[in-house]
């Protein structure tokens, strides 16, 4: 493993913990413990980056959706790698659990307190934001891991090139806690997940160990793949604290248009389409007419189009020079009524049109607290999925609002249900089991989290779980990183 001092610090910064291989000092009550620590942190991240006032706490307790939270004893904010690690030494060596916090804009309720018993520590890695300069030849950059998408996509662009996984939380989503949950989002189709971008990774283990491996070396085959194990695991394995991701030629011009059709079928037919005539296609997003009307009263838009269609589709595509013909020619093959496009060209009508689509999230949010199914599905099956959903939750919850929306390129639907009580999992038992008989998986992209341990089983093997249970018991010996996470009852 080569090592580095991205973050300011490293194994052999002074900060290197003293305590690495101490056994939890379990033998004292919790609260004792607790209190202690508080002590410890002070001294390796300074009085000013240990909030543990109620009111300073609190932005760190409660997830973006409002469905998840709890109380912790204290957040520690870290600004080196050798401060992380110095923190989770004393963890630790406190047998005191911790859960890593990046942006806070996850959605399975795996980046708060799991409770209320407010004995855990969250460590917060957005003073993490360091970003090196880019290494124009290997079109690669080394970032922490608390850097924003945005910060991320900005510095990219600054020197020709683009970081091309994108979403909608882009100004808070942290890169690390993109890593962690292998966050996909608008692009796929065209450039993969995280998991595709990250070369490596330096990381700290639950002990305080550093681990790093951040040479971006195309071909580097020593061994186990540690940096694309951290990929995903939710804060279970250990703090990622900075990250060295492949960028790819900046394509400053986008075309996008908005089609209403008929079915989700046609949806399908058309992406199949577009996809065979637009190698330039980077999004392919559905979403649903009563969703459309949701995010149009809540964030006050005019109508797309002439007329309401029952789906709508909207598609992008991205190129280093004009292809706004290219789009063109691909939909005129379509052979779509005249009103039932609406194009963009320009970044007010492109950004116009997209809010379409990207306000869904929080217009579910402002009629209630969602249950977010956020699942995949063998594209094929769309369509039947979204029959058979529709009329499962009018027969066993009429109370329920659904709205549909996804990345239909890649078949990730966001189910989003409001009106059944947050804490009744009814819902989300009767969707996933729904998920699970069609052969798709109960997670696509925003992680298993606290919201869906307990249905784990429903996507993965028993032998398979074991064999993660494995891994998480090599690496994180006490249970001490983000315990409630992935694992039910863990
Ligand atoms: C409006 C909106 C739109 C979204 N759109 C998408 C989308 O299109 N695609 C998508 O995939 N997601 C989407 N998300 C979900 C969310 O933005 C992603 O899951 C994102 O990757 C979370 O990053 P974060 O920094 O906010 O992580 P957090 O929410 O802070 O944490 C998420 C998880 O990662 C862990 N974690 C965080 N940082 C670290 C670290 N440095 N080391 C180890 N573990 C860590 C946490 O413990 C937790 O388990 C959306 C969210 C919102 C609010």
């Amino acid at each position: 493993m080569n090592s580095s001092d991205h973050n300011h610090g490293g194994p052999t910064s002074p900060l290197r913990p003293a305590a690495r291989h101490a056994s939890p000092g379990a033998t004292l009550p919790l609260a004792v413990r607790v209190e202690a620590l508080e002590e410890d942190l002070v001294g390796i991240v300074g009085r000013p980056n240990v909030l543990s006032d109620a009111e300073l706490r609190a932005p760190y307790e409660v997830d973006w959706t409002r469905r998840f939270a709890g109380r912790c004893a204290m957040v520690a904010r870290p600004g080196s790698t050798a401060e992380v690690a110095a923190v989770l030494a004393a963890c630790c060596a406190r047998g005191v659990s911790v859960v890593p916090q990046g942006g806070n804009t996850g959605l399975v309720g795996a980046s708060v307190p799991p409770d209320d018993s407010g004995t855990c520590v969250v460590v917060s890695t957005r003073r993490l934001s360091k970003i090196d300069p880019i290494d124009k030849a290997a079109s690669q950059v080394t970032v922490g891991a608390g850097v924003t998408l945005a910060a991320l996509q900005n510095a990219a662009a600054a020197e020709g090139f683009a970081f091309p996984v994108d979403l909608a939380a882009r100004d808070s989503a942290t890169v690390g806690g993109m890593v962690a949950t292998n966050a996909g989002g608008l692009h796929v189709i065209r450039y993969g997940a995280m998991r595709q971008r990250v070369l490596g990774v330096e990381a700290v283990l639950a002990d305080g160990t550093v681990i790093s491996h951040l040479g971006g070396l195309l071909k580097d085959n020593t061994g186990y793949d540690l940096s694309q194990l951290l990929v995903g695991s939710e804060g279970t394995l250990a703090i990622i604290t900075a990250i060295r991701v492949s960028l790819v030629p900046e394509t400053p011009h986008r075309a996008v248009a908005l089609l209403g059709l008929e079915s989700t079928s046609r949806a399908l037919d058309v992406i199949d389409k577009l996809r065979a005539n637009l190698p330039g296609l980077q999004a392919a997003e559905l979403f649903f007419e009563d969703g459309l009307a949701l995010v149009r009263s809540h964030a006050r838009l005019g109508p797309p189009l002439a007329r309401a269609y029952p789906v709508y589709l909207l598609v992008e595509v991205a190129g280093r020079v004009d292809c706004t013909d290219d789009l063109l020619n691909a939909l005129t093959v379509l052979d779509l009524p005249e009103d039932a496009a609406a194009i963009g060209v320009d970044t007010s009508t492109v950004t116009k049109l997209w809010e379409y689509r990207e306000r869904h999230t929080e217009a579910v949010s402002a009629i209630g607290i969602p249950h977010k199914l956020d699942v995949t599905l063998p594209q094929s099956h769309l369509p039947r999925f979204e029959k058979d959903l529709r009329s499962l939750l009018a027969g066993r919850f009429p109370e329920a609002t659904l709205v549909l929306f996804g990345h239909a390129g890649d078949g990730n639907l966001h189910v989003n249900v409001v009106g059944p009580d947050p804490n009744d999992d009814a819902v989300d038992e009767a969707v996933l089991t729904l998920v699970a008989s069609f052969g798709g998986s109960i997670s696509a992209e925003h992680g298993i989290g606290r919201a869906k341990a307990r249905w784990l089983g429903l996507s993965r093997s028993a032998s398979e779980i074991t064999a993660m249970k494995a891994i998480k018991a090599a690496l994180d010996p006490y249970g001490i990183l983000n315990p409630a996470a992935l694992f039910a009852g863990a």
